[in-house]
């Protein structure tokens, strides 16, 4: 079995990006947890009598976890200084924020709490620097896309499923939609219109509270839209959040690069394997989330994550159009010649 220093590029990526987003599965796991250890501290604030009032394995559990974070300090501070929802999460006092969540909170309350929006300096620094990762390397809910999407690649050779696209505005239309109930009617609305939002209370609810959480529904329900509208339909087109990252990230510093000397004439896998719809093939990096995908199916191993090389772009452009203006002005001319 090789290294992981010695995988290629694409596969590394792919393998980091799997094991940050079940890290942030189990961090959130983890701060529901923490919901319960809080209450037996206040309560009891002993493992044996955690363990005399609800078994020996809560006893257990609570013995372990008030020994790991007493090597930080007071356990219960540390834990009042972490937690929170997918939309806030405090780690050790430093807050991160979503986006979207940050719009809805200032357009409905009209006030400006500090921590809460200097936790949105992470997320968009990382969608300005990095475009759009939060999608392959945070967000909870993409590793049920991730494996709707292999689960729909499996199947679709056997069934007819149908790749229904639509226009970018969609998800723009989610986000007014969803700032204007959330104005009159208040946050709720988002468990219903982010997936991952929706993930967070599921496994919150699990564990915390022993219940399945009704959001479960819409989870079931963005799942089935990828299965049967599309490879990664809900991210591409429907989440309010990807869209508005991808846009931070239009011009992002790092993005997936092409070198077009070893790029094969007649090949299209790159475009036809990524599950975001990009086409790196035609050096297209909105969109992109640095998943890896492309660079492990390239034949002639020409992808990586690089800088985005603007200049060449605009000289691209540029050549393309001096081109495109000889061939018209020569087709004129002939017709020209010919007419005479
Ligand atoms: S588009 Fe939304 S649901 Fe999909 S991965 Fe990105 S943040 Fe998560
Ligand atoms: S172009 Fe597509 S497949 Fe390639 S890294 Fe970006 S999102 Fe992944
Ligand atoms: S997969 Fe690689 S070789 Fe094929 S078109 Fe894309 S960049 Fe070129």
């Amino acid at each position: 079995m090789k290294k992981f220093k010695e995988l290629p590029i694409g596969k590394k990526l792919l393998y980091l990006s799997l094991a940050t987003r079940i890290s942030v599965l189990l961090l959130i796991s983890f701060f529901a947890a923490m919901n319960i250890f809080l209450n037996y501290k206040s309560g009891y604030n002993s493992a044996r009598l955690v363990s005399l009032s609800s078994g020996p394995l809560a006893g257990g559990l609570y013995w372990m976890m008030d020994g790991f974070l007493s090597l930080f300090g007071n356990s219960a501070t540390i834990l009042q200084s972490s937690g929170g929802m997918t939309w806030s999460i405090r780690i050790f006092g430093f807050p991160f924020t979503d986006p979207v969540a940050a719009m809805s909170f200032f357009i409905k309350n009209r006030s400006f709490e500090t921590g809460f929006f200097l936790g949105l300096a992470v997320p968009v620094t990382l969608a300005a620097v990095f475009g759009r990762v939060f999608c392959s390397y945070i967000c909870p809910a993409s590793l049920l896309f991730f494996f709707t999407s292999r689960i729909r690649r499996l199947i679709e050779p056997y069934f007819f499923l149908p790749r229904i696209s639509l226009s970018s505005g969609f998800a723009w239309g989610m986000l007014f939609g969803g700032l204007l109930t959330a104005y009159f009617f208040g946050h709720g609305i988002w468990t219903l219109i982010l997936p991952y939002f929706a993930m967070g209370q599921v496994i919150f609810h699990g564990i915390a509270f022993g219940t399945i959480s009704a959001v479960m529904l819409s989870i079931i329900f963005y799942a089935l839209l990828d299965l049967f509208l599309g490879q990664q339909f809900t991210c591409r087109y429907v989440c309010p959040t990807g869209r508005l990252l991808g846009f931070i990230g239009k011009r992002a510093f790092v993005s997936v690069r092409r070198d077009p000397a070893s790029c094969l004439p007649k090949c299209n896998s790159c475009a036809e394997v990524c599950p975001m719809g990009v086409s790196p093939r035609m050096d297209e990096t909105v969109n992109c989330t640095l998943c890896g995908e492309c660079m492990v199916i390239c034949p002639g191993n020409c992808l990586k994550p690089g800088q985005r090389d603007t200049t060449k772009n605009i000289s691209d452009r540029i050549l393309k159009e001096l081109i495109t203006f000889k061939q018209k002005t020569q087709n004129t001319l002939k017709e020209t010649a010919e007419e005479k």
